[in-house]
């Protein structure tokens, strides 16, 4: 069997791409330097490929910003915009990646938005009834050429004409069917310049398939495709899909003219029993996912190899291959010297993956696989690993009832208790949680990170800041309180970091989008809550205030989300087992005298499943009840706040109000307050705070304007549900904005209390 990988990561390994880059955007380095690191880190990563006996080695995986991005201008779909703006073809690439405000002009970036259900992000390519589609294969040609030169014939990868279309934003009449011949003739250019310059196998990426497709879908999948298959080329064509499986459109595909399948039976929940419902094709290479392209466990070669034996059935060629591109795990674990080496070796990053390649092939190469040294060294790290277990962990999620999962009263009780121990004027004010992190908030953090201060120092400045806050917000006059979140870092690594069973990389990044890495940790066995977390902070800014100050946590759904997840439990236990711990530091906020506490769940929505079919059985059916789960044991007085950074979540409204929180705050300016009218359809009854300016940008909202946006949501909401407060945390905006700001929204707020007495 030979060996295939979808995409490495670009970023290198200590991140070289990111700082040339932004040095290029500070005008630090020439254009020339940046292109020369460029292209010095993609042979590097290639010669790394070809060492490790990869057998196909992507090419145009690598980009300055985004793949997406690099499809759009090898299309031609560069809005006129950018092109008045007569800049060379980087500085054109990055206009549209960034914006651009110089000379030449000052024009706005693209769209920019999560790829699929990854934390990777893409840039939404535009395209108006000015738009011709015609080829530029200019940057695919160079990469497969400068591999060849040094020896390496690669598989150039390119996103598909259908999943381009299906992302693409229309901003005039035209409509994706509008465009389907000019970008089909620009693909069948593209692989006959492949094919000529030897090219043997081409992969079109079209992870587009595996949501929930209509009919119409389909249409433009085979008037997009049937020309290209049609085409005589000595490159295979790979049809190469990921982060799920194909169902309904899985026969259909087999009976199309691919020399190559791409399928991955990792996050393929139903890949294998497509194959032994509709078999495969004998004429076609099956490219097996088995390797996972997103998370960071060692592979089970035992249940990778059962696996394989099966699809060799039905499938006579199969190439064993990642579930997608590995531009999702970090580099290599050889750079986390942190990490003990027992634990270190059920780590696989991108490198070793690459080495589980080479080794799963030898394995189905040699007659006796279960005797070779490769299989029974693997085996060893599935045999046990009791070094994760919390036996009180695991009893306490066990010993979960449905009862645990509702809080009494009922909300309109509580809403009235509420009303009346809490004393809040109509149009309650408030803020997200963190206030700007200043050079000297983030200084002092690093300080003691790198053990430059102590405990005691590092404490009393948090203390100082803290003491700020409060005290600037009483007199800017807000209602509600919180305590300003300078010591967090990260809203979910500073609860992993305070949790027991986490585990945490020093080098371990994650593109996110352009030149922003993350770094997530690793969950790494059974969660529990060590000590209490923020109960001194809390008290302590309570201390300070006759108002109340909201206690600050992060939610369960949040936390697993931004971490990597285990695979040897399911994500439901893992969900379960940090809710109850989370649960735990809500009831010690409680006994200790916070009257309101607030859990974010920033990434709620963001990991709905692709397809709308799986939405309840496959995560709200437990995301929403492991919600309930954190505050169902607090009084009926205490207020349970919730925050969501997105407000697109107009077709899960009724599970956003079962999460039974007392009130909602959310992004909502950007949007257009579209949300309003679905609250208002669904009646919904969770008290909510609609963001009335964006945090996002420095701009100063008025007074006037902040009235004018609360007026409008007063059509939707009711009085007496309505809450006044940005759209997100302050974090990233300077004290100079942010006082102005929240005094207009403090005036704004008065003024309309006023005006309804
Ligand atoms: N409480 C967090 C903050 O204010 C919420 C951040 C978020 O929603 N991403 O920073
Ligand atoms: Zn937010």
């Amino acid at each position: 069997m030979k060996t295939s990988i979808i995409g490495f990561p670009r970023i290198g390994f200590h991140r070289e791409l990111k700082f040339e880059t932004e040095k290029y955007f500070k005008g630090q380095i020439s254009q020339t330097q940046l292109l020369q690191t460029a292209r010095t880190l993609r042979l590097d990563h290639l010669k790394l490929q070809a060492q490790s006996g990869l057998n196909y080695i992507p090419s145009n995986d690598f980009s300055l910003y985004d793949g997406m991005l690099d499809t759009a201008i090898a299309l031609g779909a560069v809005p006129s915009r950018y092109r008045n703006l007569h800049l060379d073809p980087v500085a054109t690439c990055f206009a549209m990646a960034r914006g651009y405000q110089g000379t030449n002009g000052d024009v706005k970036a693209l769209a920019m938005k999560k790829w699929f259900n990854t934390n990777y992000h893409y840039m939404v390519p535009e395209l108006d009834d000015d738009t011709v589609l015609q080829l530029n294969a200019s940057k695919i040609l160079t990469e497969f050429q400068e591999a060849k030169q040094s020896g390496i014939i690669t598989k150039p990868v390119v996103t598909g004409p259908f999943t381009f279309l299906k992302l693409a934003e229309y901003t005039g009449r035209k409509t994706a069917e509008d465009f389907c011949d000019s970008i089909s003739l620009a693909y069948r250019d593209l692989i006959h310049a492949l094919s000529d310059a030897g090219a043997e196998w081409i992969q079109f990426d079209e992870p587009f398939l595996v949501h929930d497709l209509e009919s119409s879908d389909f249409a433009l999948f085979h008037k997009l495709y049937q020309p290209l298959l049609s085409e005589k080329v000595s490159a295979g064509i790979l049809l190469q899909t990921y982060f799920g499986d194909l169902r309904d459109c899985y026969p259909d595909l087999l009976q199309m003219n691919f020399d190559g399948i791409g399928i991955d039976f990792t996050e393929g929940v139903q890949s294998l029993s497509l194959i032994r419902k509709y078999g495969f094709s004998k004429d076609k290479t099956l490219f097996a996912g088995v390797i996972n392209g997103k998370n960071i466990w060692r592979n089970d070669y035992r249940g990778t190899l059962t696996l394989l034996a099966e699809l060799k059935q039905y499938a006579p060629d199969i190439v064993l291959n990642t579930s997608c591109s590995l531009l999702h795990v970090p580099y290599t674990t050889a750079g986390e010297n942190g990490i003990a080496p027992e634990k270190l070796c059920h780590l696989a990053f991108a490198c070793e993956k690459l080495t589980e390649l080479a080794d799963l092939k030898h394995l189905t190469e040699t007659a006796r696989p279960e005797d070779d040294c490769l299989y029974t060294s693997n085996r060893k790290l599935f045999a046990h690993r009791h070094e994760c277990r919390n036996e009180n962990v695991q009893s306490a999620v066990a010993a979960l009832r449905p009862s645990d999962f509702i809080r009494e009263p009922a909300f309109a009780q509580r809403e009235k208790i509420q009303k009346e121990a809490l004393h809040l004027p109509l149009f309650p004010t408030t803020t997200i949680g963190s206030f700007p992190q200043t050079a000297d908030v983030r200084k002092n953090r690093a300080d003691y990170r790198h053990g430059r201060t102590d405990r005691a120092a590092y404490d009393t400045f948090n203390r100082e800041k803290i003491k700020e806050c409060i005290a600037l917000q009483e007199k800017i006059g807000l209602d509600v309180l919180v305590h300003g979140e300078y010591e967090r870092n990260d809203m979910v690594e500073y609860f992993g970091e305070n949790l027991d069973g986490f585990l945490f990389t020093e080098n371990a990044w994650v593109q996110s989008y352009g030149t922003r890495c993350v770094k997530p940790p690793i969950i790494w066995g059974d969660v529990s809550r060590k000590a209490p977390i923020t109960v001194d902070t809390a008290v302590y800014a309570q201390s300070l205030s006759k108002k109340p100050v909201k206690g600050m946590l992060t939610g369960p759904v949040t936390i697993l989300n931004w971490s990597f997840p285990r695979e040897d439990i399911t994500r439901k236990e893992s969900i379960l087992q940090i809710a109850l711990a989370i649960r735990a530091e809500v009831l010690d906020l409680e006994v200790h005298g916070i009257r309101i506490i607030q859990i974010d769940e920033a990434a709620l929505r963001e990991k709905l499943p692709l397809r709308k079919s799986d939405w309840h059985s496959e995560y709200l059916a437990f995301a929403i009840p492991a919600f309930r789960l954190v505050h169902s044991g607090v009084k009926p007085e205490t207020q349970i706040h919730t925050h969501m950074c997105y407000s697109e979540f107009g077709d899960i409204i009724r599970e956003i109000d079962d999460m039974d929180a007392d009130v909602i705050t959310f992004e909502a300016s950007r949007s257009n307050l579209s949300i309003l009218s679905d609250l208002k359809a669904a009646s919904f009854r969770t008290e909510v705070g609609p963001g009335v300016y964006d945090i996002h940008s420095p701009r100063i909202p008025s007074c006037e304007e902040i009235t004018s946006a609360l007026k409008k949501m007063l059509e939707y909401v009711p009085a007496e549900k309505l809450w006044v407060n940005p759209d997100c945390g302050l974090k990233t905006r300077a004290e100079k904005e942010t006082v102005p700001s929240l005094t207009n929204l403090v005036a704004a707020a008065r003024f309309l209390r006023s005006s309804l007495s």
